[in-house]
């Protein structure tokens, strides 16, 4: 097989790589923020790849969008106002806006050329750009939060890139001091928190950095990701209130459809891994 027909992310450390084989090269640009490459592939559509990582894929993007998405909104008793932070392939912008009790979304991503890009080459992942309740910014999240008013969202879904480059601002105690100033009385933050088989000691800086931050409740909820290192995901949930289950009724009876997520993947996903319990120490 000539190598050159597959994309290959080396995963730093772990002694591991992903490829998937592509049909070509659809675009290559270098913004003032990251380098981008959009490819299609064979069996998995198009695959936006930031700074050498895999992002997105068409087929499998659904897994991911739907965790950092709907466990946090069918956890809050009433959410209504939405933030993400990065998530500039819209696709958790999208699932946000699923929820009929959102009033107003607010996508806040530091390169406006992930979401033009997205517009191209994952068009159904921008659907609900258009909505009414969907607001799209362009600035840092860093900074969002820096200057934002206290206690005037509900759900802040940090949906970035890998703790490096622009993204390594979002994954300290700082940051979520400010997060949590935001927070409405009972919000809550969740951000994607990697790989728990390969990243386990950042998982726990990250959970150590958002109690220290002044979060009530955390829940680390697990889902597969073939694309990302492992194929193993995780998603991690910061409470300002004590978190006790989650609107299982509603999640039941919910009035949109998914392609992952239901109420029994809620439930399976809140399950913690005996390695994991004793690297959390709960
Ligand atoms: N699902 C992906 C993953 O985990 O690999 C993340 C996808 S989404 C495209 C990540 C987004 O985070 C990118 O669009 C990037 O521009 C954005 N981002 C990185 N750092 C940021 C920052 N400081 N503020 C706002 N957006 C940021």
């Amino acid at each position: 097989m000539n190598p050159s027909e597959w994309f290959t992310e080396e995963h730093a450390g772990a002694g591991s790589a992903f490829s998937l084989k592509i049909k070509r090269k659809l675009h290559e640009e270098q913004s003032p923020f990251q380098h981008h490459e959009i490819y299609e592939t064979e069996t998995f559509g198009n695959l936006m790849i930031l700074d050498g990582c895999t992002m997105v894929s068409t087929r499998d993007n659904f897994l991911y969008h739907e965790m950092m998405s709907h466990p946090a909104l069918y956890t809050h008793p009433n959410p209504k106002k939405v933030w993400i932070i990065g998530g500039g392939d819209c696709g958790t912008l999208r699932e946000a806006l699923k929820h009929p009790s959102v009033e107003e979304a607010v996508q806040i991503d530091i390169d406006e050329r992930v979401t033009r890009l997205a517009e191209v080459y994952f068009p159904e992942l921008c659907e609900s750009n258009n909505d009414p309740r969907a607001d799209l910014k362009f600035i840092d999240g860093i900074k969002w939060i820096k200057d934002a008013a206290p206690n005037s969202v509900d759900i802040i879904i940090v949906d970035s890139t890998d703790p490096v480059g622009p993204a390594e601002g979002l994954f300290n105690e700082a940051f979520y001091r400010g997060c949590h100033a935001c927070l409405t009385d009972n919000g809550i933050l969740v951000q994607q928190s990697e790989s728990p088989l390969l990243h386990l000691e950042l998982l726990k800086d990250m959970r150590n950095a958002m109690s220290a931050a002044g979060f009530t409740s955390l829940q680390t909820l697990y889902f597969p990701q073939c694309i990302y290192p492992s194929g193993w995901w995780s998603a991690t949930m910061a409470s300002k209130s004590a978190l006790n289950g989650f609107r299982e009724q509603d999640s039941a009876n919910k009035s949109f459809a998914t392609e992952y997520y239901n109420v029994d993947i809620h439930r399976g996903a809140l399950a913690q891994p005996e390695f994991v319990k004793r690297a959390f120490a709960i």
